[in-house]
C-alpha cells in the first residue's frame, strides 16, 4: 500500500505540479537545439538547402524563424507556430532586433505574453556570424500553448487510476499476507513447538514454492528430531534393563564368594567362572551398544578394501574352532570359486561372524551349522544355515531390530539382541540384500548378497 501511495505522489506531482514546467523546459531546449543548427549551416549551406532547412525544423517543433541581414531586411520567414509574436506584431522583428542590439549583439531569451490569444511564448534571439560586425539576425519564437486542460484531463483520469489501484493494492496485499505471512506464521508457531519437543507438530506449508519448502525441510528435520530423541530413549531404557541383570549376578556372585564361598575352593572357582562369563557379557553388549549406534548415527563410513572371500569365510570359521571342538559343534563350509571381492573387511566379518555365533547358539540338538558361499551372476550368496527351531514367520520381521530377543531364548545364549541390528546397519550401509528363510522344527538359513559391482575374479584381479 505504501509503495502504491508512494508512486501516486510522484505521478501526481509529475504529471499534475511540475508539467508547464518540463513543458516550456521542453520547448526551450527545442528552440535552443534549433538555434543551433540554424546557426551552424547560415552561411555555410547553400541557400535553398538552408531554406529548406529551416522550414523543416520550423515545421517539425512548431517554431516560427525569421532570419534577417545586418540592415533588418528579412532574408528567410518560415511561420509554423500559433500566434507568433515576431510576424504577429507590428514592427515586431525590429523590435526584437533592437533588444538583441541593446544586448550587445548577444543572445536574448524573452518570455512574452501574446496579447493576440493571451498565450504565453517563448522568444529567442541572436547575431549570425561575428558579435561585432554581425552578418545577420535571428530570432526564433514558439507559443507556449496553455496546459491547464490537459492537466485537468491528466488530473480526473489519475483520480480513477488512483482508485482503483488502491483497492488493488489493497487486496493484493491482503493475499500476499495470507500466502506468504500466514503459512509462515504457522509455520513459526510450529517450529516453538517442535522446539519444546514436541515431535507430532504439523507443519503446515500452503502458499508460495518456498513456504512450501520451508515446512518440508522442518517435517524432515522434525523426523530426524524424532528418530534420535527415540533411538536415544531406547538405548537409555534397553541399555539400563540390560546393563542390571548381570549387574545383580555379578554383585550377588562376588557377595556368595565372600560370605559363603571364600574359603571354598571349588564353590569360589565356580562363582568366579560365573563373575568372569557375566563381565564378558557385559563388555560384548557394551562393545555392540557402541558398534551400533556409531553404525547408526551415519557417521561410521565405509573403507572398502580387497580380500579373498572364500579365505575369509574359513579364516572366520576356524575362529569357532575352539568353542567347536569345546562344544562339539561342527561347522561345514561349502566354498565356491574364489573370488575377490571389495567391501569394508571389519564389518562384513563381524557380520558373518554374528550370524555364525547365532547359528551355534540357536542350532538343533545335532549341533550342525553350515556356511555356503555361492557365486551367482548378480554377486556372491553368503548362507549360512543351522538345525535349529526355527523362527515363527511372524518374528521374521522383528529380529532384525533393535534389542530384539525371542522371549524363550535361554539365558545361556550369550546375546544382547543388537547382533542382526548390527547385520543389518552394515549390509544397508553397503547396499547388499539380505534375509531369512525359516521352516519351524527345521531351521533358519540367513543369508546376503556381495553385489555383482563389488566382486572381481582372482585372475583379473592378478
Ligand atoms: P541375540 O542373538 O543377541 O539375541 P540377535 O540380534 O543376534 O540378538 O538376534 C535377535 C533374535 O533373533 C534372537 O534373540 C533370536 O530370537 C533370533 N535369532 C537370531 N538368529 C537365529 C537363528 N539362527 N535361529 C533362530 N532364531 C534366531
Amino acid at each position: 500500500m505504501g509503495f502504491t501511495v508512494l508512486v501516486f505522489v510522484l505521478l501526481w506531482l509529475f504529471q499534475i505540479l511540475f508539467l508547464e514546467k518540463f513543458y516550456s523546459q521542453s520547448k526551450i531546449h527545442d528552440v535552443d537545439a534549433a538555434a543551433t543548427q540554424i546557426i551552424k549551416s547560415f552561411d555555410v549551406d547553400p541557400k535553398s538547402e538552408f531554406s529548406d532547412k529551416l522550414a523543416k525544423i520550423a515545421s517539425e517543433n512548431d517554431l516560427c524563424i525569421e532570419v534577417v541581414d545586418r540592415y533588418g531586411r528579412s532574408l528567410y520567414t518560415k511561420e509554423y507556430s500559433v500566434g507568433c509574436i515576431i510576424h504577429g506584431k507590428e514592427n515586431g522583428t525590429y523590435y526584437y532586433l533592437k533588444r538583441i542590439t541593446d544586448n550587445g549583439n548577444k543572445p536574448i531569451w524573452l518570455k512574452v505574453n501574446n496579447p493576440n490569444n493571451n498565450c504565453s511564448t517563448v522568444l529567442y534571439g541572436c547575431s549570425l556570424g561575428s558579435q561585432d560586425f554581425p552578418s545577420g539576425y535571428l530570432l526564433i519564437n514558439t507559443a507556449l500553448v496553455p496546459v491547464g486542460s490537459t492537466v485537468s484531463i491528466i488530473k480526473r483520469q489519475l483520480m480513477f487510476i488512483t482508485g482503483i489501484l488502491i483497492v488493488l493494492a489493497f487486496f493484493i496485499s491482503l493475499f500476499v499476507a495470507k500466502r506468504i505471512a500466514k503459512p509462515i506464521d504457522s509455520i513459526t508457531e510450529a517450529a516453538e513447538n517442535l522446539a519444546k519437543g514436541d515431535f507430532n507438530t504439523k507443519f503446515d506449508g500452503r502458499g508460495f514454492l518456498e513456504v512450501k519448502k520451508l515446512a518440508d525441510t522442518l517435517t524432515y528435520a522434525e523426523k530426524e528430531l524424532s528418530r534420535v530423541d527415540t533411538m536415544q530413549r531406547d538405548l537409555i531404557a534397553n541399555v539400563s534393563h540390560d546393563l542390571r541383570t548381570p549387574l545383580t549376578m555379578l554383585k550377588a556372585y562376588a557377595e556368595m564368594i565372600r560370605d559363603l564361598s571364600g574359603n571354598n575352593p571349588v564353590k569360589r572357582n565356580e562363582h568366579l567362572e560365573i563373575i568372569i562369563n557375566e563381565t564378558d557379557r557385559l563388555s560384548l553388549m557394551v562393545n555392540d551398544i557402541l558398534d551400533l549406534s556409531k553404525l547408526e548415527s551415519g557417521k561410521q563410513k565405509l573403507t572398502p578394501s580387497e580380500f579373498r572371500i572364500g579365505e575369509k569365510l574359513s579364516e572366520i570359521i576356524s575362529r569357532f574352532k575352539g568353542i567347536s571342538e569345546k562344544m562339539g559343534y561342527s561347522i561345514h563350509f561349502t566354498p565356491d570359486e574364489e573370488k575377490i571381492v571389495c567391501c569394508d573387511v571389519v564389518k562384513i566379518e563381524q557380520v558373518i561372524y554374528n550370524l555364525i555365533n547365532n547359528a551355534i547358539n540357536y542350532t538343533g540338538e545335532d549341533k550342525q551349522v553350515f556356511v555356503r558361499q555361492i557365486n551367482r551372476p548378480d554377486g556372491i550368496v553368503i548362507e549360512i544355515q543351522d538345525t535349529g527351531d526355527g523362527i515363527e514367520e511372524d518374528k521374521i520381521k522383528l529380529i532384525f531390530d533393535k534389542y530384539y530377543r525371542s522371549e524363550n531364548h535361554k539365558r545361556e545364549v550369550v546375546g544382547t539382541g543388537l547382533g542382526l541390528s548390527i547385520v543389518k546397519a552394515v549390509l544397508k550401509l553397503h547396499n547388499y540384500d539380505y534375509g531369512v528363510r525359516s521352516k519351524l522344527g527345521e531351521g533358519s538359513v540367513f543369508w546376503f548378497k556381495i553385489s555383482s559391482k563389488d566382486v572381481t575374479d582372482v585372475q583379473d584381479a592378478q
